[in-house]
């Protein structure tokens, strides 16, 4: 398996050292992972309250760091980055990627204007505003994010369940059906995001229904545990190759150089 999805204590909520997230993906016997920390968000114009990405003068660490580390570890190491979909700062976004050897783009959104709505410290506000509008208002940024033309992957697209807040089903159903239609006309890999059974979600990001809505439309998909902790490498990817299995998923996409490429899912033992 894979997992695109892991970051770093450069971000400043994440544990371990880089070298142990390794040790654990090889344990698991995974046979690609790729680091995807938070990019620094100074660098868009961005400082937010609580430190929750690298620094800017990290950042090439970072790349040296992730490039040095692939060439010893005994999995196959890529290079990706987390980074977050503001509206309004696309050109400064593209500007500042320029030239990153990156092997993949995750695009995020966890900023509804400037409530991080994926923050516990912040998830009163859930309370305090219509769930509906929050639905609308975080899908619609989703969909910007996809038609941004920065992205390679989106992460954890419905994270605003991460709370347990939900809207009623046909709601939701509504959102799917036209996010779906969205990753479909944009070529947008959906992520498999594990961390939701680890938060009141409880499930995977994204929902069952959004995977089915986008399967059949033929988006491609890719894995992540999203750890920001050794251990947390590859959580869950049990419950995931079963859903994969279930819903006759056979490949995954995996990236080089921010080219997709196929990668046959095929459980061990069978
Ligand atoms: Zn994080
Ligand atoms: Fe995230
Ligand atoms: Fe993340």
């Amino acid at each position: 398996m894979i997992d695109y999805h892991i970051h770093t204590p450069l971000c400043r909520h994440a544990e371990g050292k880089m070298e142990d997230y390794l040790e654990e993906a090889t344990r698991r016997g995974l046979e690609e992972v790729g680091f995807a920390d938070h990019f620094p968000l100074k660098m868009l114009g961005v400082v937010p309250e609580i430190p929750v990405t690298m620094e800017p003068e990290e950042l090439s660490y970072y790349v040296e760091k992730v490039k040095e580390l692939s060439y010893r570890a005994p999995v196959q190491v890529k290079l990706g980055i987390e980074l977050d979909y503001f509206p309004g700062k696309t050109e400064v976004t593209a500007e500042v990627l320029q030239g990153l050897p990156f092997d993949y783009i995750i695009g995020s959104v966890h900023y509804i204007n400037d409530w991080d709505c994926t923050h516990p410290l912040y998830s009163e506000e859930y309370h305090k505003r219509s769930l509906e509008e929050v639905y609308r208002d975080y899908f619609a940024l989703i969909e910007n994010a996809c038609r941004s033309g920065l992205f390679d992957i989106i992460a954890h697209v419905d994270v605003v369940k991460k709370f347990g807040h939900r809207v009623a089903d046909d709601v939701a159903h509504d959102f799917y059906r036209h996010i779906a239609k969205v990753f479909q006309e944009t070529n947008m890999c959906l992520e498999l995001n594990t961390a939701g059974w680890d938060n009141k979600a409880n499930e995977l990001y994204p929902a069952l229904e959004l995977l089915r809505e986008c399967v059949k439309k033929g988006v491609g998909v890719t894995a992540g545990s999203d750890a920001h902790a050794p251990n947390q490498v590859g959580r869950y990817f049990d419950r995931l190759e079963k859903i994969l299995k279930k819903e006759g998923i056979s490949h995954l996409l995996k990236f080089k150089d921010r080219k997709k490429s196929y990668y046959p899912v095929c459980s061990k033992g069978e």
